[in-house]
């Protein structure tokens, strides 16, 4: 398999987190990953800070329209930008979503707002030769996109979800790695981006950790609320026209002539075109588009709020932040000055409790200034990894796809959904990413028995 993860790990003395008068130690430290259990704050709660601390707006309690001009499966970020620019062009539009609304990965993530693709600039080239620039491009797009939409460029007015542009800071989490950095920075520096290593020895004006050799700051990620952005989204396409309706999940999809008829929990509609904006989450409903990409945990604990002086001293700048690790770690303080601290461990799933304390395990040995604080939210979505590590837009049977977020989709989906709208209304040929070709996981069906031996050669690898 060819999916391309970064390398490995530190080594920093662990201290024991002190109890405090109001917490309790969790019981669940798996004894499959050596972990210090993490500390429970009383309000302990397993759903996501970000949900709890947004009321999405009600679905649609319309009947259902027995034809619409265009479909859509899945009221992610991807959806609902591609349902807001088609209602805006005028087409009538009707989104299902089989859970409720800012359920799925869109209000679950990181809230890291990423101008690059995985692969850097020169890496995407080598294997992609002319195409690469023009993905390369498609990404600052898709950079641009979001933040003129949050910023109301468009006249529509914006959407008020915290948003930064915080920078990211890149982290070398062995010496192995500063090399690469310097020599990513280089590169990206030499596009005219604002991008440059950081040596160890400064560091410390970036991040309170020892753990780390190196890092590059990238000063145009931005940082936002997810479920902020999220709900903003489904408000926007639904002022636009779109009809959302959550809790009806599409059980099939088939051709009808050139129409579609889209099959519901709650009843049959013909569309003349349709949108698969599913990610991580396809299900049999578009089983081709099920072997195309592989759902993978993604997991983030958020502390109790932090003082101001020991927040600071985490993250001086409030830097989005992150790893080189293959299973690497991503944290950011929040805007309510929280920790959320986000990672795996292994492939496969695991249940939040043991991912939460393998999490809490891993945010003290990089910043040891936390002991003794409690961890208030813990929580999982799924991300949508892809054999090449890339995007992908594509049709099947007919209908459009944009998926395989690969951990990175805030800006990229949301965009490729506004891409998908205009491709449906003639205002713009498809992107250049619907150009690579898409191949399946190969034995996605078996995945459950190989994905443990993948993970454990990562974790080999990271621990070295
Ligand atoms: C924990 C975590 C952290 C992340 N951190 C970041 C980050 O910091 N930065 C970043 O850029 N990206 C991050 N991501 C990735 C990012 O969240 C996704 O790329 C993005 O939200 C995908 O949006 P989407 O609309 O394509 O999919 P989703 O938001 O997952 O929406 C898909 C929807 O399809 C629905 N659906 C599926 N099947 C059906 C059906 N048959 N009928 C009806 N509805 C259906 C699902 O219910 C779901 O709501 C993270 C993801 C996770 C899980």
């Amino acid at each position: 398999m060819v999916l391309m993860y970064q390398s490995s790990c530190h080594a920093v003395r662990l201290p024991r987190p002190g109890r405090s008068s109001f917490s309790f130690v969790s019981e669940s430290c798996s004894t499959r990953f050596r972990c210090v259990p993490a500390l429970l704050a009383p309000t302990y709660s397993e759903t996501g800070l970000w949900q709890a601390q947004m009321t999405p707006p009600p679905g649609s309690r319309e009947a259902l329209p027995t034809k619409v001009d265009v479909a859509i499966v899945g009221a992610g970020l991807c959806g609902l930008a591609a349902a807001d620019t088609l209602a805006v062009a005028g087409r009538s539009v009707v989104v299902f979503d089989r859970e409720p609304l800012c359920w799925g990965a869109s209000s679950r993530n990181g809230g890291m707002v990423i101008p690059e693709l995985k692969a850097g600039p020169a890496s995407l080239e080598q294997h992609y030769g002319e195409l690469a620039q023009r993905m390369y491009a498609e990404a600052n797009d898709a950079f641009d996109f979001i933040e003129a939409t949050i910023a109301g460029d468009d006249g529509r007015g914006g959407i008020e979800c915290n948003y930064q542009r915080s920078g990211q800071l890149y982290l070398a989490h062995t010496r192995s790695h500063v090399g690469e950095l310097r020599e990513q920075a280089a590169e990206h520096a030499a596009l005219g981006e604002a991008v440059r290593f950081v040596p160890a020895s400064r560091l410390s004006e970036e991040i309170g950790s020892e753990a780390f050799f190196g890092g590059v700051v990238f000063e145009r990620t931005g940082g936002l609320h997810p479920a902020r952005f999220h709900a903003g989204l489904a408000s926007r396409a639904m002022t636009a026209g779109a009809q959302v309706i959550d809790r009806t999940g599409v059980t099939g999809l088939s051709r009808r002539g050139v129409s579609h008829r889209v099959e519901t929990t709650r009843g049959t509609v013909e569309a003349a075109d349709v949108i698969v904006a599913t990610n991580a989450y396809a299900d049999g409903a578009t089983p081709a588009l099920k072997h195309k990409v592989l759902p993978v945990g993604s997991y983030i604990i958020a502390t109790e709020v932090l003082p101001e002086e020991l927040a600071h001293s985490i993250s001086p700048t409030g830097r989005m932040m992150v790893d080189t690790k293959n299973f690497l770690f991503y944290w950011r303080l929040t805007p309510d000055r929280r920790l959320a601290f986000g990672g795996r461990r292994s492939l496969d799933p695991v249940d939040v409790p043991e991912a939460r304390d393998f999490l809490y395990d891993a945010m003290l040995r990089i910043h040891p200034q936390l002991a003794g604080t409690a961890v208030e939210y813990a929580w999982g979505g799924n991300v949508a990894i892809t054999l090449d590590r890339l995007p992908h837009v594509g049709r099947i049977d007919g209908a459009w796809y944009a998926t395989g977020c690969n951990g990175s989709g805030v800006a990229m989906n949301t965009w490729l959904g506004h891409r998908l709208g205009e491709v449906l209304t003639g205002q713009a040929p498809p992107p250049a990413l619907a150009e690579l070709k898409h191949r399946n996981v190969p034995l996605s069906s078996w995945r459950h028995a190989y994905l443990p031996l993948v993970s454990r050669w990562f974790d080999v690898q990271d621990r070295r």
